[in-house]
């Protein structure tokens, strides 16, 4: 397949930022693309080559890309950086560059895209003393023959700058309009991606056996499944109300959630956003295989920091510093940690997913051995706002957030927010009854002690409807110093020259970034604006909803993507339950 089809594809896409459009032009390319290189170009679309979990980076730095333009278009480093200086796109530039060469030069092969992929992968996967001079020459071969607008895009994928603004559900409507001419087939597909992970794998599952080879999609281990969320809840109260009768209660642990695969001794971990995290856990991976009585198995745990002494729980802050790639050992031994069961998603052979939460929580406590690394997460069953309260007592007390409540009855169900599962937490932090996980969008220049740095974040929700990141604050209070540094280091190669086509905002920040870190914010109050995007149109025509006296909490939410964030609906639900409120008291 011409690789030029993909790219006329990319351009089209880069000018538009229409949903419906962005879908048109993928079914149109997905028609066009033969079922073995699907899986492919799906990855392609995306930037990537593997899916996330996979992790095959392709990571080349922008120096390196030059020397290979450099190489390919026979023209000095200096002349290629003045270019580049000029336009702040180094695709464009090496497009520009290349431009002027083609004319001079007689036409080639046009290039495939088997040829870009395999070039790519044997890109990502070179390691060690000469991969750089390697990499570069792989480079500049594809140069070599690439149109300019070819090479445009090559860069983007190799520099991770290729953004489309594609997201998940927008390939799945491709792909089930294109394989089965009809948007309204998407289910089977999005349940395959929810216990793979890997939509490439979907892509390839529908093209080649129909909607039947998604229906069919088993659970395989080492491929992350992707969680099942929680709705909130502020009370007791509205917990019962919510799931009625009788339900499980769980403590909830204030650590990090990791999904454990087992298949003989193999161990491999996934972080919430079903990133490898095998290597931070060490521990967790020597003990695995002796703590189950279980060949193969998918487990849910939370992974928390503990007082050694004591055997206290720590709080989540403290297991950050597992997150390192040096001298792990030694991170393993001053942060010690307990691995705390709560869920069974897969047991020899079988998927657990369709069981009851009350027999995979027996399953659990068949095959979990426990002892003071490994235990189960307390749990008892509850039905009055007594013995929620009570158990929600002797939860915060041990040091935990709150309480996770489980319908007993309920599934798995696998990348789903709902209410079978949900989390009331005790501390009322602020007024809101909840913080909330926004989405850094832009910033301003600190002035005084500040100079240097980020005085100020613009942060946004996540609209999931429109997939767009609307802004909701901005937050200049809760900082210490150590988070200014951090966030100036942090944010400093996410800048981008204009506003995200994703990000809607009538604010004009000094920077713009990519939108994707995620941090913690709580705040007093939740109020109509006139000037920020969240909720906008919903509570009032013309009018956003805002953040009042936001502050940030200190947690920056590694292990959350951005659109994982706070909700637009949620915050429309935060509104009203305020609003409930004040009505309330005003009556009393
Ligand atoms: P939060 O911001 O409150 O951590 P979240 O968006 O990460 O929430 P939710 O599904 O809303 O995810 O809340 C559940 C989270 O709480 C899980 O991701 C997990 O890390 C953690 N957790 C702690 N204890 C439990 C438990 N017993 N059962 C399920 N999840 C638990």
């Amino acid at each position: 397949m011409k690789f030029s089809i993909i790219v006329e594809t990319f351009e089209k896409m880069e000018n538009t930022t229409k949903r419906l459009e962005l879908t048109q032009y993928l079914v149109d390319l997905f028609k066009n693309t033969p079922s073995d290189l699907i899986s492919k170009v799906v990855y392609l679309i995306q930037g990537k080559l593997r899916p996330d979990f996979d992790g095959v980076e392709l990571g080349v730095a922008e120096k390196l890309a030059i020397r290979a333009i450099s190489k390919s278009a026979g023209i000095p480093i200096k002349k290629i950086e003045e270019v580049y200086n000029k336009g702040g796109d180094l695709g464009h530039a090496a497009s520009k560059i290349l431009e002027q060469k083609t004319q001079t030069t007689f036409v080639k092969e046009p290039i495939t895209t088997e040829r870009v992929y395999e070039t790519l992968y044997k890109i990502a996967e070179l390691e060690g003393l000469r991969s750089q001079d390697m990499k570069m020459k792989y480079i500049a071969s594809l140069l070599n023959d690439a149109t300019p607008l070819e090479a445009r895009f090559i860069l983007k994928i190799l520099l991770g700058t290729l953004r489309l603004g594609i997201a998940d559900n927008t390939v799945m409507d491709a792909l089930a309009i294109a394989y089965t001419g009809s948007k309204e087939n998407r289910e089977p597909l999005e349940t395959a991606y929810n216990v793979s992970s890997d939509l490439g794998k979907v892509a390839e599952a529908i093209a080649t056996k129909g909607l039947d080879g998604t229906k069919k999609f088993e659970i395989s281990v080492f491929n992350p499944i992707r969680p099942m969320l929680a709705d909130r809840v502020k009370s007791e109260q509205e917990a019962l109300e919510k799931i009625g009768n009788e339900f499980a209660a769980e403590y909830k642990l204030d650590g990090e959630r990791v999904q454990i695969h087992l298949k003989g001794e193999k161990v491999v971990l996934f972080s919430r956003r079903l990133e490898n995290i095998t290597s931070y856990y060490p521990d967790i991976v020597e003990k695995t295989p002796k703590i189950l009585k279980a060949r193969d198995a998918i487990l849910e745990a939370e992974a928390v920091a503990i007082n050694d002494d004591t055997g206290e729980f720590l709080p989540f802050q403290e297991l950050m510093h597992r997150r390192r790639k040096y001298n792990v050992e030694k991170a393993v031994e001053r942060y010690p940690i307990t691995i705390n069961f709560f869920d069974a998603l897969y047991l020899d052979g079988k998927s657990c997913l369709d069981m009851p939460y009350s027999q995979r929580r027996k399953t659990l406590e068949d095959i979990v051995t426990e002892d003071n690394f490994a235990r189960l997460v307390p749990m008892t069953t509850v039905k009055t706002e007594s013995e929620i309260e009570e158990f929600l007592e002797n939860s915060i007390n041990a040091g935990c957030e709150g309480l996770m409540l489980k319908v007993l009855n309920a599934p798995y169900r696998a990348g789903m927010r709902g209410s079978n599962w949900l989390k009331l937490k005790r501390e009322y932090r602020n007024e809101l009854g909840d913080s909330l996980d926004l989405v850094v969008i832009g910033a301003f220049f600190g002035r005084g002690r500040r100079t240097g740095r980020y005085g100020t974040l613009l942060l946004a929700t996540y609209n999931d409807n429109e997939d767009v990141f609307p802004s909701i604050c901005k937050v200049g209070t809760g900082f210490t110093d150590e988070n200014l540094d951090q966030f100036y280091q942090l944010l400093s190669d996410k800048v981008t020259l204009k506003k995200n086509p994703r990000v809607d905002s009538e604010m004009e920040p000094d920077v713009w970034f990519e939108p994707e870190l995620v941090i913690e914010i709580v705040a007093s109050e939740i109020t109509l604006s006139p000037i920020h995007k969240a909720a906008k149109d919903i509570i009032r025509k013309g009018s956003g909803l805002a953040l009042r006296f936001p502050k940030f909490t200190g947690k920056i939410r590694f292990e959350k993507a951005p659109e994982d964030a706070s909700t637009d609906q949620e915050v429309v639900s935060l509104y009203k339950g305020q609003k409930k409120i004040k009505q309330e008291i005003g009556q009393a």
